[in-house]
């Protein structure tokens, strides 16, 4: 199945731009623990309150008119956390149209390499490595047959390269054994293959194939925590819970939104919050560094005017592609 390299680019408006603004302090959600999503074969499918039902009839405010949340600890309502969810998936929208999956690929094969390969490492890695990998194996076929040891130092880069490097020729070999040498576009068949778990296979869904999905990694779960959309850690149950809070349609570039600003504005241990252009709907606002000035130094990537991740990016993204492999980082 051949699929359009950058098939999850979002929208291509401009981002416009906000202002961080002072935000409020602590709130409490009033979680639904009555959602108990059930699954459909490809990706969660919950069953709980229908998100239509809870969007609001009137377009918010832009954030930098937006009031920064009310002082104390108070109790938002389901209502209200779904409402604030999809504000801040809009304004989120508005800062990255051109959000996108930061790994290089040209098919699915590719992009469940890259996938299985961006474990432990950084997607920067993955796309330095992975062009001399596909040149090498074009094919499962191919990857199927290759020299382990050759394989291993092929991926080396990336880390814990014998195990991956086991994982690789374990599902090249069985897509072509199994599936005729064709990556599944179900999620109950992709978690049959060696080293594909539920995020690698909604990862692939998502931009390989159209089926929305949810990839909750370690930016997904940081962020929607600091939101209070979940308090939970499991990553499937945080996956659980956000899905109920949007339409099937956003899960894919959701994801990619979330991500992205965690990559490049809300850190794991130096959030830019002076800097940060949904401070007045995060009750995590001052977790991170406040002082517009100094939170503006911590911006990454494009934000920051670095290099992206990919060394192949999109044509609509602004900042400069990253070096190969070897070039001064
Ligand atoms: S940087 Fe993160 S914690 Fe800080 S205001 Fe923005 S979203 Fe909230």
């Amino acid at each position: 199945m051949t699929t359009p390299r950058n098939s999850a680019v979002g929208e291509q408006r401009r981002a416009k731009s906000t202002k961080a603004a002072k935000a409020g302090k602590s709130i409490t959600t009033s979680k639904d623990t009555s959602a108990s999503p059930s699954r459909s074969e490809a990706q969660p499918a919950p069953k709980a309150e229908p998100a239509s039902k809870a969007e609001p009839a009137s377009k918010t405010k832009p954030t930098s008119n937006a009031k920064p949340s009310s002082g104390g600890t108070r109790t938002e309502s389901r209502l209200a956390l779904v409402r604030r969810a999809r504000r801040i998936n809009r304004e989120l929208a508005e800062v990255y149209p051109y959000a996108h999956p930061e790994l290089d690929f040209d098919n699915p094969f590719q992009l469940l390499v890259a996938t299985v390969l961006s474990a432990q490492t950084t997607d920067l890695r993955v796309n330095q490595t992975t062009p001399a990998l596909f040149a090498a194996y074009p094919t499962p076929e191919d990857m199927a047959a290759a020299d382990p040891e050759v394989l291993e130092q092929l991926i080396r880069p990336t880390g814990f390269f014998r195990a991956k490097a086991k994982s690789l020729l374990g599902l090249s070999a069985a897509l072509r054994d199994r599936f005729g040498g064709e990556v599944p576009g179900r999620l109950k068949d992709l978690v049959t293959l060696p080293g594909v778990g539920r995020k690698t296979a909604n990862v692939v869904l998502g931009n390989a194939f159209g089926v929305p999905g949810l990839t909750v990694d370690t930016h997904f779960g940081r962020l929607v925590r600091r939101w209070k959309w979940t308090d939970q850690e499991d990553p499937e149950k945080v996956e659980a819970e956000i899905a109920v809070l949007f339409p099937k349609s956003e899960w894919t570039m959701l994801s990619h939104r979330i991500i992205f600003h965690g990559r490049r504005v809300c850190h794991a241990r130096k959030p830019a919050c002076g800097a940060c252009p949904i401070a007045p709907l995060c009750p995590a606002y001052g977790e991170g560094e406040t002082d517009p000035d100094k939170a503006k130094k911590l911006l990454k990537y494009e934000m920051g005017g670095q290099p992206g991740q990919r060394l192949r990016p999109p044509a609509d993204y602004p900042g400069p592609p990253a070096a190969p492999l070897g070039a001064a980082e």
